[in-house]
């Protein structure tokens, strides 16, 4: 083994957001990993129906939709009207 080349890779505790942890070897820079989802909780292995919501992006997506729909009703409205005058 070539000196100097290699990526230090040694033994971390991976943590999941759903309270899971195990230990695995890694190269990452310190000695625990952070992760927001594994095979614990992801849907594909539960069998159980969620949304995957990763720093609030569905919520975020789901107040734009909410919000442009209210703005087309209100434009669809004034149009409406516009053409009883
Ligand atoms: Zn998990």
């Amino acid at each position: 083994m070539q000196a100097g080349i290699h990526p230090n890779y040694h033994e971390v505790k991976v943590m999941c957001a759903c309270s899971a942890s195990w230990t695995t070897r890694s190269t990452v820079k310190g000695d625990e990993l952070r992760v927001e989802i594994c095979s614990n909780c992801h849907p594909f292995f539960t069998g159980k129906q969620k949304l995957v919501d990763t720093e609030g992006r569905v919520d975020r997506f789901q107040k734009k939709a909410a919000k442009s729909k209210a703005l087309q009703a209100a434009i669809a409205s004034r149009k409406g009207t516009e053409a009883t005058q």
